[in-house]
């Protein structure tokens, strides 16, 4: 899931309650637009295929591209993120290993904040076909309902998913009705409000069954208040995505308890 419109929830919610008082477009030692320079060496570390290192407050991939870090506006709000973040905004929240504590707070949602430019040089531009000629076929629980996906071969995203179909399959039957059919991996779609395309449109994402998953937006009722958190998807089965570091809609505030990204430069340092 990840494109059906959600403007009305996110307009007026700020950022404040994420990051207040970050000094912006400043090249500290520790630190570039309010973000601890470890992160950027984790988005480093995270797809050591592709990216070189950071220099100067900018990534430098293996190719000779270089994307600054910070873009250098000022006071964003998070949905202003959504559509227009920089990588020091793609790494603003970290996304947490392990069951949750508590619901997700107000806008804490590690991984949907996505710079556009960087998942498309990494990934391909959909658009243009080039996703799909990096993608392979994966055989989606073969042992219980066996269904063909497609999947990015970049990062090695489709092996390490069949690392994860291996263990859920193995698992015993009672999980097994969350996951099968998989409700698809690949489309070339944007998100309907931001018109920024989602992991889905990289061949990165998966979300498994509808039947017994939690959309925020089915969830939302008439008022325009908090959303009540919802979800049944049991944490076995978010603990094998997490062991390859895919993250699950399911800490989203905006929840989406189908969907698993990969995307680890989003977990702890
Ligand atoms: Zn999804």
């Amino acid at each position: 899931m990840e494109w059906l419109s959600r403007r009305q929830f996110l307009a007026g919610v700020g950022l404040a309650s994420l990051a207040p008082a970050l000094p912006r477009s400043s090249w500290a030692a520790d630190r570039v637009s309010g973000v601890s320079l470890l992160r950027f060496e984790k988005l480093v570390a995270s797809y050591p295929d592709l990216l070189a290192k950071i220099e100067d407050a900018t990534l430098v991939w293996k190719d000779g591209t270089r994307m600054p870090l910070d873009d250098g506006v000022k006071g964003k709000s998070f949905e202003q993120m959504l559509r227009n973040a920089s990588l020091a905004d793609q790494l603003r929240q970290t996304y947490k290993r392990g069951k949750p504590a508590q619901n997700p707070g107000i806008d804490e949602s590690p991984g949907r904040i996505r710079h556009e430019g960087f998942f498309t040089r990494m990934y391909g531009d959909c658009k243009k076909a080039e996703v799909t000629k990096r993608m392979r076929n994966v055989r989606w629980m073969p042992k219980t309902k066996s269904q063909v996906i497609q999947v990015s071969t970049v990062n090695d995203v489709a092996g390490r998913l069949e690392r994860v179909i291996a263990e859920l399959d193995g698992m015993p039957d009672r999980f097994k009705a969350f996951l099968v059919p998989s409700a698809g991996t690949y489309n070339c779609r944007v998100v309907v409000d931001t018109g920024k395309p989602s992991m889905h449109a990289s061949g990165a994402a998966i979300d498994v069954s509808t039947a017994k998953s939690d959309y925020w937006v089915w969830a939302r009722g008439k008022g325009t208040g908090a959303i009540p958190y919802r979800n049944k998807i049991p944490f076995e089965i978010v603990e094998a995505f997490e062991k390859e570091n895919f993250v699950w809609g399911g800490k989203w505030y905006h929840y989406d308890t189908m969907h698993f990204e990969y995307r680890p430069e989003m977990f702890e340092v």
